[in-house]
């Protein structure tokens, strides 16, 4: 059984930060990755995805994002800057390593792939903050003949069948889809709950750049300001007006489904052909023993660092800041989470 000081459960943009500051500390470790290559998440998302923060705001620990400061990358170039990340590092990525298991046993941890089998001092979990799709039960009520699929299933609009389109989610995914999609389709979107919506730019500067300034993106989870930004995500470059003005019709939130109808909170209906369920991700952590989990499920940790000795979460959604799961910013809890590697080593 081949023994790490320290070994990473993911090998996104979490799992690179933290293997950075490994390689720096001159650790025996490996990064594992369920995948066949670099920036798996990124790659399953849809074609035209850009991101909503600049260039500026994209770097991991180490290597800067290429490009002009002000430029919103394309979902292929941040899988271009995550796989030149990890050669220019020379990070030890196994890919199609899928971890089925991680128990702790004696001082340290065991870790289960299909095939084999690890030991390691210390672990980090890095499985990213999006893992499991999200579907409401009453998608089942949907007849077969309506082309159903989440929206990590999404690529292009000529991928969708003609005829009324409903994607149901009201946040940044949602609109998005439901924008791109409004230039070749008759398009709905339901919005459930309302997220606040802040524009792109402010005054000719970058919201995220605004953030930054006015010390909001610095807030962590624990203060009053935190509590409440994490409690009301906000909505970016889009709001429902500019979506009405595109040609999409707004609807509250989906309640029923019979067939090929669905209907609204407000007791409207609507006939689909195709229903995208921009409805979010849930954690799945159920591979893990170890007493971390709250009676919801939810990891209890500070700041990444689990009450299981040699237990640590990187990438969290509000991990510490509402930067925790963004590009640009989870370099500052990788740097944490490795310092507290090493005075635990
Ligand atoms: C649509 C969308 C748009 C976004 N736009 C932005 C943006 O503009 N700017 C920004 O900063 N952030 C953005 N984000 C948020 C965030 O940057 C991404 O979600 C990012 O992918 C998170 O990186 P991660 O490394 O934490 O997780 P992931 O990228 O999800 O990586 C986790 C990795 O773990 C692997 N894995 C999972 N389970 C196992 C297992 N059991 N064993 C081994 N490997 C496993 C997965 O294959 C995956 O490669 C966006 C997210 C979404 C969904």
């Amino acid at each position: 059984m081949t023994h790490h000081d320290v070994i990473v459960i993911g090998g996104g943009q979490a799992g690179l930060a933290i293997g950075y500051h490994l390689a720096q500390q001159g650790r025996r470790f490996t990064i594992l990755e369920a995948a066949d290559g670099p920036a798996a998440a990124w790659r399953g998302r849809w074609d035209s995805l850009r991101l909503f923060t600049p260039v500026r705001h994209d770097s991991l620990p180490g290597l800067a994002f290429p490009g002009d400061p002000d430029h919103y990358p394309t979902r292929d170039e941040v899988v271009a800057y995550l796989t030149e990340y990890t050669r220019h590092f020379a990070l030890p990525v196994e890919y199609d390593s899928r971890v089925t298991a991680v128990r702790r046993e004696g001082e340290g941890y065991v870790v289960e792939l299909e095939d084999r089998t690890y030991r390691a001092d210390q672990v980090v979990i890095a499985t990213g903050p999006f893992q499991a799709p999200r579907v409401p039960e009453i998608a089942e009520r949907l007849s077969g003949d309506v082309v159903q699929l989440h929206s990590t299933d999404y690529r292009t609009p000529d991928s969708i069948p003609a005829g009324p389109v409903l994607v149901v989610g009201g946040g940044n995914t949602g609109f998005q889809i439901a924008e791109e999609l409004a230039g070749s389709h008759e398009v709905h979107l339901s919005v459930g709950s309302r997220q606040m919506p802040l524009p792109q730019r402010i005054l000719g500067r970058d919201i995220f750049s605004f953030l930054v300034a006015t010390g909001l993106m610095r807030k962590t989870v624990d203060s009053r300001i935190g509590r409440r930004m994490k409690d009301r995500d906000s909505l970016i470059g889009s709001t429902p007006r500019a979506a009405r003005r595109r040609g999409i019709q707004l609807h509250g939130r989906t309640t029923e489904a019979d067939s090929s109808t669905v209907r609204f909170e407000d007791g409207s209906s609507l006939v689909v052909t195709t229903v995208i369920w921009a409805t979010g991700f849930r954690l799945d952590h159920a591979w893990i023993d170890a007493p971390i989990f709250d009676s919801q499920g939810a990891v209890v940790h500070q700041r990444g660092v689990t009450e299981s000795p040699g237990l640590y979460f990187l990438g969290l959604p509000w991990q510490h800041t509402r930067g925790s799961a963004l590009l640009g910013w989870v370099k500052d809890d990788a740097a944490y989470v490795a310092g507290t590697l090493v005075s635990r080593s």
